[in-house]
């Protein structure tokens, strides 16, 4: 069973007793690698993390100790987690997993390796099965995957299946009180969330974020025929995107997933793949909120669409023009560009309620 704050946690955190009650069952009777399965921000990292604190920690799982936080700040030298740094999970990183599997723990009796994004393992997985089908008592693999593509069979077949449900909106506020958060600040992070406890959880910890994603939401509303105006409006959107790789400071400093020495951080200056692998995070972070900002926008199209007797034909086109600027993104399109291409497009349609004659 999982025990006290933990439990608390999972239950706040997915407000699905079933599904605390199905990982307390695993934990009791461990085995060596579980599959979670959920869309996207159901809170699968979230819940893979608890389970490496119940293993890992001496109360299994408070949730307040030295080795829960540290699990939690992705310190701990015998949990790592594993994340992709480009499109898809490189063979080089899978190698990085096969490697820590086959080394005893540090300090723990277990050493737990969480690999997200199953679903985009593509030519890693292969690197990964014969270590996760011959990984010993003392290596516990944790994946998950939104998705369950035809290549990631064997995977599967070796990993015991947990299904993660969605999260309601209650949940996701639920959630955010659970963890602190005031009231308000919860409701205003949920209501932007769409439905995804990532980045609920996102924005109830950042003021940019929140700041970003509401002003994102009304841009519908500010758009006029005036030019200026409407590049005002662009700039202002491109301004709430993280700041530009070239531009931004980077941070002289890394976490060693679990190769480094016993306090698991190490401190040195970058090398190069690792500068690299910093600017495709920072691009990363730049498309995720840009690709949520465009949600919000859509979001309100549909809702007005709807609700708002806004004409079919312009509803349509404004949905269209938003969809490509978010395929066009999935290109490495330029952020600037494509922001000041669909505002000015917008502006041009006839967005407005139909007035009865
Ligand atoms: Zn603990």
């Amino acid at each position: 069973m999982l025990v006290s704050n933990e439990t608390v946690l999972l239950d706040a955190l997915l407000n699905r007793s079933s599904l605390a009650d199905e990982i307390g069952h695993h934990l009791d009777r461990l085995g060596q690698s579980y599959l979670l399965v959920g869309p996207p921000g159901s809170g699968k990292l979230q819940a893979m993390k608890a389970m490496a604190k119940a293993v890992l920690c001496p109360d299994r799982g408070c949730g307040t100790c030295g080795v829960c936080r540290g699990v939690e700040q992705e310190i701990h030298p015998d949990c790592s987690i594993i994340q992709r740094s480009g499109a898809y999970l490189s063979v080089d990183e899978a190698r990085i997993a096969v490697s820590l599997a086959s080394r005893s723990p540090a300090v723990a009796s277990k050493r737990v390796i969480i690999l997200p994004e199953a679903h985009l393992f593509e030519r890693a997985a292969p690197a990964l099965l014969k270590s996760i089908e011959e990984a010993t008592s003392t290596t516990l693999f944790l994946l998950s995957a939104e998705s369950l593509p035809e290549s990631l069979a064997p995977l599967i077949s070796r990993c015991v299946r947990i299904d993660v449900p969605p999260p309601t909106s209650e949940q996701i506020v639920n959630f955010l009180l659970g963890m602190g958060f005031e009231r308000e600040r919860a409701d205003r992070s949920d209501a932007l969330a769409s439905g995804r406890l990532d980045r609920a959880w996102l924005l109830a910890k950042s003021d940019e974020a929140l700041s970003a994603l509401e002003l994102w939401s009304t841009t519908l509303d500010r758009l006029v025929k005036d030019p200026v105006s409407l590049a005002i409006l662009a700039g202002e959107l491109e301004n709430t995107l993280p700041r530009s790789p070239k531009t931004k400071r980077r941070p002289h400093k890394r976490t060693d997933p679990g190769l480094s020495n016993s306090d698991g951080v190490a401190s040195r200056p970058l090398g190069r793949s690792e500068e690299l692998a910093i600017v495709r995070e920072e691009r990363r972070q730049r498309a995720d909120l840009l690709r949520a900002g465009l949600e919000q926008i859509l979001q309100r199209i549909v809702f007005c669409g709807a609700h708002e007797g806004w004409p079919a034909g312009a509803t349509r086109s404004a949905t269209e023009a938003v969809l490509r600027a978010s395929s066009a993104l999935r290109r490495n399109a330029n952020e600037a560009v494509l922001i000041r291409a669909l505002i000015f497009e917008l502006a041009g349609l006839e967005l407005s309620p139909v007035v009865p004659e």
